[in-house]
């Protein structure tokens, strides 16, 4: 059995980051504490400015800290040579930035471009192929990205990400641009490389996105402000008044025992009512 040690992909304790600019410091992560295994897919939530991409970008090892200590699939990022760093992030970790268009090669055809990061990860045609089918996007293969519309580089930039199932994704909004039934598909995609068994980890503000995830955190002014954890389901009826009974374990949502309950096409969610998508 391996320890709880070796079943953590990437951990941080009291990870701050602080960008320094001529008008003054910006303290963009305050403290931040967490550990995420393999087999589970992380949503980090919360408001415009409260410190995501900062976090993603650490935890996808692009950028290190500047103080606290942050592990990476082994590697101290605080500490790890540029080279190390590098080639930790080429062999072992999808990553999709804010803006997809970063993570794209301008002049390769998007099949050439998941050749490339194949080959980095010793990942087969088949995984090519497959990736490509999971974002929606077999018959984009040959255009090059300027022939791609905006939700279908956001589509690419996942597909590279996930291609042969790196140990870590990380993904940092990757359906704001895309319609219902992408957002979906490229849920599923994320969702399967997490039951593959790889550590990830995305931010969102999407209900589409939060409700799906293993475990959900909460960021405000850069620090961690809630955590709920587990996709949970169960059975209940409606009784003939049109009442539903909430199993007594999901009425700890509902302290105030109010809710919203919102119609989505073919199911129905209920939410606290202050709860910000
Ligand atoms: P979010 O992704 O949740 O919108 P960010 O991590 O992008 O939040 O930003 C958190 C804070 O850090 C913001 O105040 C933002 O202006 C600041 N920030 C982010 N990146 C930089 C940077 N490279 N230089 C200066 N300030 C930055
Ligand atoms: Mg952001």
């Amino acid at each position: 059995m391996p320890g709880i040690e070796s079943m953590t992909a990437v951990s941080c304790e009291d990870l701050v980051k602080v960008f320094r600019s001529v008008t003054g410091e910006t303290h963009a992560l305050r403290g931040i504490g967490l550990e995420l295994v393999p087999g589970a897919l992380t949503v980090v939530a919360g408001p415009s400015g409260s410190g995501k991409s900062s976090l993603l970008t650490l935890l996808g090892a692009r950028d290190r800290p500047s103080a606290g200590r942050l592990t990476v699939l082994g590697s101290d990022v605080g500490v790890a040579s540029t080279r190390e760093l590098r080639r930790l992030r080429r062999r072992q970790i999808g990553f999709v930035p804010q803006r997809a268009s970063n993570a794209v090669f301008p002049h390769l055809r998007a099949t050439d471009q998941l050749r490339q990061v194949a080959s980095w990860r010793g990942a087969s045609r088949r995984h090519l192929a497959e990736a490509l089918d999971a974002v929606g996007l077999t018959d984009r293969g040959g255009h090059r990205p300027d022939a791609l519309s905006g939700g279908e580089q956001q589509r690419l930039a996942v597909a590279i990400a996930l291609v042969g199932t790196p140990a870590l994704v990380v993904a940092d909004e990757p359906t704001a641009e895309l319609d219902h039934a992408n957002a979906d598909r490229v849920m599923d995609a994320l969702l399967a490389v997490a039951a593959a068994g790889s550590t990830v980890v995305i931010s969102s503000h999407d209900d589409r996105v939060t409700h799906r995830a293993d475990r959900l955190l909460r960021l405000r002014h850069g620090v961690v402000s809630s955590e709920t954890s587990g996709r949970r389901t169960a059975a209940a009826v409606i009784d003939a008044t049109g009442r539903v009974q909430l199993p007594q374990e999901m009425l700890g949502l509902f302290p105030d025992r109010r809710v919203v309950v919102e119609a989505d096409g073919d199911h129905v969610r209920l939410r606290r009512p202050e709860v910000e998508l």
